[in-house]
């Protein structure tokens, strides 16, 4: 085999960029190319020009908990920063209330905050309490994230209170999504200490003795820099305009047929793409994995950035952003950019960025541009105390972008690399984790693996 092997990734999104890069930190005899379909490289991380400011339209910042995130940034010589403010508000039909602090997932970690649970009835609590005697459950099979809020805490709590922090990141329907593969630590919490509140005053003790940092962290000049620095890094590696479309197997290689340009042959492949387009390269070649590719849907998200005169940064509330219950607003959540993380190019102008669509509320992203602008900013100058208007708004919507984690979702992924053909690896935002530093987890793993299985028909064929 000539040089160390031949490797292609399929996508050039921060998943693909991560595998890229781990597969040349394992070895540099690879011969490894990436292939973007886009002319630019980051997926769903990307910047959008909002009036003179240019500001994040889809993740702004890293769990700083998983160590993948934190330390791509540092191999990349990118310091990291805290938010200048944390904690997050929730929508009622009285106004905004702040969640207690601390609730890990929403849910009170102090007892004293159970009782008074904001935004919710006396009845509503009454019935979340009874958390705390309850028997657990015995069935260690996967349910959904509403299930086990509603066993334990009610439907009330679970919808107007926890539900909106914990579909957020996932633009998911609550009673659909697995816990076991969005918050495992709710079911460990119910395993361990038979109960959800005793299970957050126990991670909060033990947050308390570590002494952890916030939980979200920024790389200094946006993610859209770590994308840049680790496109310049790989060099020649990516290829931008270069869109697979299928995969083909030639006697012991794979050809990856690219649109509209030359073939390239690989050893092994990493598909850094969505299951729906896993699923479309491999064609016939995916077998039974075929199936469970088609199991991971997607929804469609957007994102409203919303940029307000001067003066009005100040004006929110100590913060960095609120939740809302499916369908109450037409944002799903808000993120109070300026807030947490000020600059001086912002200056005293308040940045806001609505999510609007995701499971079950698609429709929204039906309307025009200006009615999702005019209806965002309506329902957030009732809200806040912010102008009717904003200066500069902008919409970008993301058809499929957000893939869901439906039941089941960890063992689908088990059977789907099981059955995967020999050489295909699959990594990113549709296996496991949606957030950044999870996705780079996934993709440092997948490049491990490709790289084990090219070097194993490497040893196989000097034999
Ligand atoms: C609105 C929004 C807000 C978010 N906020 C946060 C946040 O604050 N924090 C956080 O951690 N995460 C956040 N996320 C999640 C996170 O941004 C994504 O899960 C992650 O960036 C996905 O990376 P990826 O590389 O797996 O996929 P993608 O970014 O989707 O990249 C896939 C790439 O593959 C390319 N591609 C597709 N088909 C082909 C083909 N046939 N051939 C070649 N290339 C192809 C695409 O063009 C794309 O560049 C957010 C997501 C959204 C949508």
């Amino acid at each position: 085999m000539p040089g160390g092997g031949r490797i292609v990734v399929v996508g050039g999104g921060i998943a693909g960029l991560a595998a890229a890069l781990r597969l040349r930190h394992l070895d540099p005899s690879l011969d490894v190319t990436l292939l973007e379909a886009t002319e630019r490289t980051g997926g769903a991380i990307v910047e959008a020009a909002v009036g003179d400011l240019r500001l994040p339209t889809g993740p702004e910042a890293l769990y700083a908990r998983r160590a993948a995130g934190v330390e791509l940034c540092r191999s990349l010589g990118i310091a990291l920063v805290k938010p200048a403010v944390t904690g997050t508000w929730l929508w009622t039909e009285r106004g905004l209330v702040e969640y207690p602090s601390p609730a890990p997932f929403g849910i009170p970690a102090e007892l004293g905050d159970a009782f008074r649970w904001p935004g919710v009835s006396r009845g509503g609590r009454r019935r979340a309490l009874g958390d705390l005697i309850r028997r657990k459950r015995r069935s260690d099979l996967d349910e959904s994230i509403g299930a086990l809020l509603r066993r334990r805490l009610g439907d009330e709590v679970t919808d107007r209170a926890v539900a909106p922090l914990l579909a957020d990141p996932f633009h998911g329907a609550i009673d659909r999504l697995s816990v076991r593969a969005t918050f495992p630590e709710l079911v460990a919490w119910e395993a361990s200490q038979g109960s959800l509140l005793r299970g957050a005053m126990a991670t909060m003790r033990d947050a308390r003795r570590s002494e952890l940092g916030p939980l979200r962290i920024r790389p200094e000049g946006g993610l859209e820099r770590v994308v840049g620095r680790a496109t310049v890094e790989l060099g020649p590696v990516v290829r931008t305009g270069a869109r697979a479309e299928a995969l083909e197997r030639d006697s012991v290689t794979w050809v990856v047929r690219i649109a509209g340009g030359d073939p390239v042959s690989a050893d092994g492949v990493v598909l850094a793409v969505g299951a729906d387009v896993a699923r479309r390269v491999l064609g016939p070649a995916a077998g039974a994995a075929g199936a469970e590719l088609a199991s991971i849907p997607n929804v469609s998200v957007g994102s409203v950035l919303l940029v307000y005169r001067d003066g009005t940064a100040d004006e929110l509330p100590l913060g960095s952003g609120f939740v809302a219950p499916a369908g109450a607003v037409p944002m799903t959540a808000c993120s109070w950019f300026s807030s947490a993380w000020p600059s001086t190019t912002l200056g005293s102008r308040a940045a806001l960025r609505c999510t609007v669509g995701g499971d079950g509320q698609e429709e929204v992203l039906e309307a025009g541009d200006a009615d999702i602008v005019e209806a965002c900013a309506r329902h957030l100058a009732a809200l806040l105390p912010l102008p009717a208007t904003p200066e500069h708004a902008v919409v970008v919507r993301r058809p499929n972008a957000a893939p869901q984690y439906l039941v089941g979702h960890v063992e689908r992924v088990a059977r789907l690399r099981e059955a995967l053909p020999a050489g295909i690896f699959v990594a990113g935002k549709a296996f496991d984790g949606v957030d950044v530093a999870s996705v780079v987890g996934s993709a440092e793993a997948a490049a491990e693996a490709v790289s084990g299985f090219v070097r194993s028909i490497d040893r196989e064929s000097s034999r």
